[in-house]
């Protein structure tokens, strides 16, 4: 391709130009056709080129594509907050509406400290987080997403938020055996809540299922109802991180369904909208809301294209397809399938360290020795070789972070959309 003003992500790659997608494969230009096996940035949710949703499309913007949300609400909005509230059987009677993950945890955090300002409790304004984590790439966010390779050039500008080990049992950052461990890594959040002060600490803020920091790194049965435990036992509201794994991307609309935990706010993007639109929502339970309505009524956040009617409208026609298709059950079945044909692959080849994630969230690490799993130097740039060949052959997949040296093994996502068949 000749000389382009757009900025890419690589700026000396060419990258081909897509011509269009139809359910779980994109055409380029050329006609080269790839089996979507990522759904973009695990987002294509419900595959490409669905017609029910590029009429909704069309009906909104011949009604009314935007306006703005300090002034006018619109049906599509009320409409998306009340589907999302029924969806999760009224846990969340609270939507607020934006345009990317990041924005959406951007608003969590700030929701969590008003939350308690409103009760009197300024002070309370840290948030704690979780190594190998991603929660996006503003600036609030990136400082507490545990991340090294997407924070290592604003280190010195980030906030630093006090994180916690993950639960990546495959290579334990503490060094336990996962038989006999305790869940220690789950009782660091007691520790470090401790150790900052109960009146220091606003939230807690964690990705059920690991995605880019990790590869789907999914934590042993216990884990998850800990954090919550020890969130309710200190005061601090649990933030589930659902960006990634929402929208039945792990088999269950969201992941923090598997191990019956609440999260007091809840963030959502990527399969929202199915790629057919940017859209980020921040969930929110009904105490947090009666704190603010009771205090100074007033959510300062927010962003001028929050709530448009057009990607709410989008939005709301992508969850009437889930539901009507069941498609979290459906990811749920295709899940285990894919996952066993990984494994046969993990049998054959010496290099499959381990396979991991729920549903068609799933992750493949590369060792260089299956019995020490010694992981492949950073600088071999494994993740990004296997990415590159297997585009050449025609399947996309998504690099997962080679956090640091050591730590992280080089690491790639599978997800498919949640449509696939066994056949594809
Ligand atoms: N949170 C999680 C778990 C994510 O995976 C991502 C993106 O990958 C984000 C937040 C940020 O979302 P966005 O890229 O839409 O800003």
């Amino acid at each position: 391709m000749g000389k382009s003003s757009l900025i890419k992500p690589v700026l000396d790659v060419e990258y081909p130009v897509i011509s269009h997608g139809k359910g779980v494969f994109l055409y380029d230009a050329f006609g080269k056709e790839y089996l979507d096996g990522c759904s973009g940035a695990v987002t294509a949710n419900i595959g490409h080129g669905v017609e029910e949703i590029t009429k909704a499309m069309i009906e909104q913007a011949e009604k009314v594509s935007f306006v703005y949300r300090s002034q006018f609400t619109s049906e599509a909005a009320e409409q998306l907050a009340l589907k999302l509230s029924d969806l999760t059987h009224g846990d969340y009677p609270w939507s607020f509406f934006v345009n990317s993950g990041s924005e959406a945890t951007e608003t969590a955090m700030k929701l969590a400290i008003q939350y308690w300002q409103e009760r009197g409790k300024p002070q309370k304004n840290r948030i704690i987080s979780r190594w190998m984590s991603y929660h996006g790439i503003t600036l609030g966010a990136l400082s507490m997403s545990g991340h090294p390779v997407r924070r290592e050039r604003f280190t010195e500008i980030l906030e630093s938020y006090p994180a916690i080990s993950a639960p990546y049992c495959y290579r334990c950052p503490m060094q336990l055996d996962s038989k006999s461990c305790g869940l220690a890594c789950a009782n660091e959040l007691e520790a470090a809540i401790r150790r900052i002060g109960e009146n220091h600490v606003a939230a807690f803020i964690a990705e059920p299922v690991i995605g880019a920091a990790g590869a789907a790194i999914t934590p042993p049965n216990g884990y998850f109802q800990k954090l919550k435990q020890i969130c309710e036992k200190y005061n601090v509201l649990f933030i589930a991180d659902e960006v990634m794994t929402g929208m039945g991307r792990t088999g269950k609309l969201l992941a923090s369904e598997h191990w019956g935990v609440k999260p007091d706010i809840v963030t959502l993007g990527k399969g929202l909208s199915g790629g057919y639109t940017p859209i980020a929502a921040t969930l929110v339970s009904d105490p947090i809301i009666q704190a603010i309505l009771h205090g100074s009524k007033i959510i300062m956040g927010g962003h001028t294209f929050s709530a448009n009617p057009l990607s709410c409208a989008i939005s709301l026609a992508v969850l009437n397809y889930l539901t009507k298709h069941d498609i979290a059950e459906h990811a749920a079945t295709a899940g285990v399938y894919l996952k066993n044909k990984l494994h046969s692959l993990e049998q054959k080849y010496s290099f499959i360290g381990d396979i991991r994630g729920k549903g068609l969230l799933l992750g493949i690490e590369f060792v260089q020795n299956k019995k020490t799993k010694k992981p492949f130097p950073l600088d071999a740039s494994i993740t990004n070789t296997v990415i590159k060949l297997a585009m050449e052959h025609g399947l996309l997949l998504y690099p997962a972070a080679a956090g640091e040296e050591g730590v992280t093994g080089a690491a790639i996502i599978v997800a498919p959309p949640l449509t696939i068949t066994e056949k594809e």
